[in-house]
């Protein structure tokens, strides 16, 4: 069987990462057709949108999709195209498994959490406007639908998962009605599964909770905005945002995998970004494809090669390239 996958190089660092990914991915000896469409930049300046119809109507028809990283301007210029394709899509859901990787020096050895982000809403509702000269408003957008939606899927990925717990993470105390509505959509989600255990907590005491005691966590489910700095911390606690994959699920069936890190401009074009981010993203591709075995090949040879720890990119202390990095993870599956 061949499948069909839409593949995003993205910009930055994007090419060199997806390359290295596509290689891998073909290692597997899984069948691909990549349909290449382009997001970002040059897009806007062709098409006056980051995100042509063509990359949605690709996505749309394979129902999966593998995407580099896509610059976004900060503060000036056109939207994200990352978050216009998770809306376009209606993938709400992002996933980001954090776990200790053998042989990568980290504070902890034993992480392994998982970041469930809503991703539709929130304050990346794009909604800001200039008040008055010098004052400006920006919405945070909050609906019971989407926090329904996000809070059964948190419980549906524990129990699937085998997944003990879920901490709901927020910031209730001061957004009483806001983050007070997402709260009371979770306990919903959790009377339907009493055999998950369930927590709450405030996002700046699970910040200093994950540094000092990230071991405690299991499955956390959050809203858009802590869902984007609590997933990075995460990566920190790892090793970096050079070995942090997600996966984006919709409802319609579509779901986009990419790395948790951005194009990380001041590298690109070196040969020197650490592919594993992606690598592990393309094997959680394989997974959602029903590619079990060859999806665990993925994941145990990045942990072989990590643990040999001959071969090592920059990010990771060592000099190795981008093409090194991904040779080992070939010749390791
Ligand atoms: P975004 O806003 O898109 O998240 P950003 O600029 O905040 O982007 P990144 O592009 O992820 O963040 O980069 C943050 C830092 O991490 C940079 O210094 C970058 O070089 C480094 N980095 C990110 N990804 C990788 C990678 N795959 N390999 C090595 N270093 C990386």
């Amino acid at each position: 069987m061949t499948y069909d996958v839409t593949l995003i190089p993205g910009d930055g660092i994007g090419p060199e990462v997806s390359e290295a990914a596509v290689r891998v991915v073909e290692a597997t000896g899984v069948s691909v057709n990549w349909h290449r469409v382009d997001a970002g930049a040059e897009c806007v300046a062709k098409y006056g949108t980051p995100v042509p119809d063509e990359v949605v109507s690709s996505i749309i028809n394979n129902r999966v999709a593998l995407k580099g990283p896509i610059t976004t301007p900060i503060g000036v210029g056109f939207a994200s195209a990352n978050v216009m394709l998770r809306k376009r899509l209606g993938l709400f859901a992002n996933i980001r498994p954090a776990h200790t990787m053998p042989g990568v020096k980290s504070r902890y050895d034993n992480v392994d959490l998982v970041v469930i982000r809503e991703n539709s809403e929130d304050l990346y509702s794009g909604l800001e406007h200039i008040v008055i000269p010098g004052v400006v408003e920006s919405l945070k957008i909050i609906t019971e639908a989407a926090c329904t939606r996000i809070g059964k899927y948190a419980f549906e990925y524990a129990r699937r998962n085998r997944r003990k717990k879920v901490t709901a993470v927020h910031k209730a105390n001061i957004m009483k009605l806001a983050d007070g509505l997402f709260l009371e959509c979770l306990r919903r989600a959790a009377r339907e599964a009493p055999e998950i255990g369930y927590e709450e907590m405030i996002v700046d005491a699970t910040c200093m909770n994950m540094v000092l005691n990230p071991e405690r966590f299991d499955v956390m489910v959050m809203e858009n905005l802590y869902g984007d700095i609590l997933s990075d911390l995460a990566s920190g606690l790892i090793g970096g945002l050079g070995l942090t994959p997600s996966a984006n699920i919709g409802e319609t069936g579509a779901a986009m995998f990419e790395a948790v890190h951005g194009s990380a401009p001041d590298i690109a074009g070196r040969n020197i970004a650490n592919p594993i981010a992606l690598i592990l993203s393309a094997g959680l591709m394989l997974k959602h494809m029903a590619e079990f075995e060859q999806a665990a090949r993925v994941e145990a040879a990045v942990q072989r090669v990590l643990s040999e720890g001959k071969v090592r990119t920059k990010d990771l202390g060592g000099d190795s390239t981008t093409t090194e990095m991904t040779d080992a993870i070939i010749a390791a599956l």
